[in-house]
C-alpha cells in the first residue's frame, strides 16, 4: 500500500503509527507527485513523496513500490514469534517489493516452520496444512487452505515437497502468503500472550487476597 501525506500509518523508518505530512523543499514548497512517462509505451507512474510527521523522514514512492527507505511496508513482526521464524519473515518482508520469489520461497519456509514448532510434521507443506486446518478457525483454515490456491500448488509440486526451493511464482502469492502469515502469527503467538499475561495479573491478585490461583 502506498503511503501518502494526510494519511494515517506507521512509518518505515521510525515504525511509529502516525499521521503523514507533505515534503517541502527549503522553501516550503510542497513536493507531493509528479506524473512520470515511463516505459516504451509511454505509460504514466506516479513519483510521490511525503514525510513521517514524528521522525521527519522522508518516503518515496515509485507507482507501487516504496523506493526510500528500501524495505517494508508491513507492519513490525509481533515479539512474541520465536526468532528463528521471524528472522525469515522479516526477511521476506524487506524483499516483498524487490523479489516476489524470494517472498515467496522465504514465506514458505516460515510457514513450514510454524507448523513444525506446533509439532505438525507431514511429507509435505501440503499435508502440514491439511492437518493445522483442522485446528483453526474457519476463517484462518480458509486462508492457509487458499495458500494452495494462490499458489497454484498442483501445477508446482515442487512448492510443497521443496519448500526452500526458489521456483516461479503466481500473481499475488508472495503477498497473500504474507498477509496469512500476519494472521496466523497473531493466532499462535500473540492472543495466547495476551491471555497469559492477564491470567498472570488476575493470579496475582487471588494470591494476594489468599485465594487459589486460576489453573
Ligand atoms: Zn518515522
Amino acid at each position: 500500500m502506498v503511503i501518502e501525506a494526510n494519511k494515517k500509518g506507521t512509518c518505515p523508518h521510525c515504525k511509529i503509527p502516525n499521521r503523514f505530512e507533505n515534503a517541502t523543499n527549503h522553501n516550503d514548497q510542497v513536493l507531493h507527485f509528479w506524473n512520470v512517462t515511463n516505459g516504451l509505451d509511454n505509460h504514466n507512474k506516479i513519483l510521490s513523496l511525503c514525510r513521517c510527521t514524528n521522525c521527519g523522514e522522508v518516503i518515496i514512492f515509485f507507482g507501487e513500490t516504496m523506493v526510500h527507505p528500501i524495505g517494508s511496508t508491513r507492519p513490525p513482526c509481533p515479539k512474541e514469534v520465536p526468532t528463528n521464524i521471524s528472522n525469515d519473515y522479516k526477511e521476506a518482508c524487506l524483499v516483498e517489493h524487490l523479489s516476489s520469489k524470494a517472498t515467496a520461497t522465504l514465506a514458505r519456509r516460515c510457514l513450514q516452520d510454524i507448523f513444525h514448532q506446533r509439532k505438525i510434521i507431514k511429507d509435505d507443506l501440503s499435508k502440514e496444512i491439511d492437518e493445522a486446518m483442522k485446528t483453526l478457525p474457519s476463517h484462518l483454515s480458509e486462508a492457509i487452505d487458499s495458500i494452495r490456491n494462490v499458489g497454484n500448488f498442483g501445477a508446482h509440486p515442487i512448492k510443497s515437497t521443496n519448500t526452500g526451493l526458489i521456483v516461479d511464482v503466481e500473481d499475488g502469492e508472495a503477498e497473500w502468503n504474507l498477509d496469512v502469515i500476519e494472521q496466523l502469527f497473531d493466532f499462535y503467538y500473540v492472543q495466547p500472550a495476551i491471555t497469559q499475561s492477564k491470567k498472570d495479573a488476575l493470579n496475582l491478585k487471588l494470591k494476594e487476597t489468599g485465594k487459589p490461583e486460576m489453573k
